[in-house]
């Protein structure tokens, strides 16, 4: 049996239950996380990647939405480490903690005056996108979300029709994965990741002012570039066409991992196979996130049966 943290309690995940009427549910006036805890078999432990990281986010999105989940960082983190031992399963885990207008009155749009949920519930997940054979991706006709109409920085559950969108119409056209443009025409995520070029030797990717969500993937990685390939690592747009020729290029994110693209729109990136820093890269996450590099230790909340 499954817990739930509902609104102050663990409860039964059948017990987990919101009204029809929910504002969430009608407006998509919620934020959410994605966090994930990876089982390692050597420790027979779950260590879950940089949770009071996420948290953090977590906060910050809420504050744009005039939402109060009633507790810190801090507490978060721990009310998940004890649902992860209540809920422990020797397998990857998501975790989804989402903080939501639980307000039941119709065509009521001021955030100030409308109540709040909170549940944190986990299911277990393996890879999102295929991280070995690599992406095939498209540049989507749907544009990321503008700044100045729903905020991208904050994680907002109605902001994933733009994501929904984009990925379902790569999808009818036979691709892996959408590459969004933003308004003035740069390309600045994957769908549902943060996006990293490799070019002359320097790795590059778009700024927070790019209408991004400053992932804590994007955050990992660009500390791994600088310490450990120390590579040149600049933070600038980067144009459509420009994408079409670079050396290397990958998605990165909670649910993406670290996701080589071999190809956009049918132009082979690189020699279309997994480049050589993508693989690095890679191969360096997954031994940070299973608890296998010392190094990165502090990185992880380490949960047993
Ligand atoms: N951009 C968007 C739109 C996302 O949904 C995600 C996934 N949370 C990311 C980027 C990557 O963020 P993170 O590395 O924090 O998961």
């Amino acid at each position: 049996m499954k817990f739930v943290y509902f609104n102050g309690e663990f409860v039964r995940q059948d017990k987990a239950l919101i009204s029809i009427m929910t504002h969430g549910l009608q407006y998509g006036t919620g934020c959410f996380e994605g966090i994930r805890a990876y089982y390692s078999e050597k420790d027979t432990a779950l260590y879950a990647f940089r949770l009071e990281e996420h948290f953090k986010r977590f906060l910050r999105s809420c504050q744009t939405l005039f939402i109060k989940p009633g507790h810190s960082a801090g507490e978060l983190s721990q009310i998940t480490k004890s649902l992860l031992e209540k809920n422990f399963d020797k397998t990857d885990i998501y975790i989804r903690p989402v903080a939501y207008k639980s307000d039941l009155r119709v065509g009521n749009f001021n955030l100030t005056k409308l109540e709040d949920g909170l549940a944190i519930y986990t299911v277990s997940m393996g890879r999102y996108l295929d991280t070995t054979k690599g992406v095939r991706a498209t540049i989507s006709p749907w544009r990321r979300i503008s700044d100045t109409a729903i905020p991208p920085r904050a994680k907002v559950t109605g902001s994933y029709i733009n994501t929904s969108l984009a990925k379902t119409d790569a999808e009818l056209s036979g691709y892996d994965e959408a590459l969004l443009l933003d308004n003035a025409g740069h390309i600045v995520e994957g769908s549902a990741e943060n996006i990293f070029a490799v070019k002359s030797g320097a790795l590059i990717t778009p700024p927070p002012s790019d209408d991004i969500l400053e992932g804590i993937t994007r955050s990992t990685i660009i500390e791994l570039v600088q310490k450990e390939l120390k590579l040149p690592l600049i933070e600038r747009s980067i144009g459509r066409s420009e994408i079409y020729s670079v050396d290397e290029l990958f998605l990165v994110g909670t649910g993406a991992e670290v996701s080589p693209v071999i190809s956009v729109d049918k132009r082979l990136i690189g020699d279309g196979t997994i480049g050589k820093y993508t693989k690095i890269l890679k191969d360096m996450y997954f031994q940070i996130v299973h608890g296998e590099n010392k190094t990165y230790k502090h990185w992880l909340t380490k949960i047993t049966a």
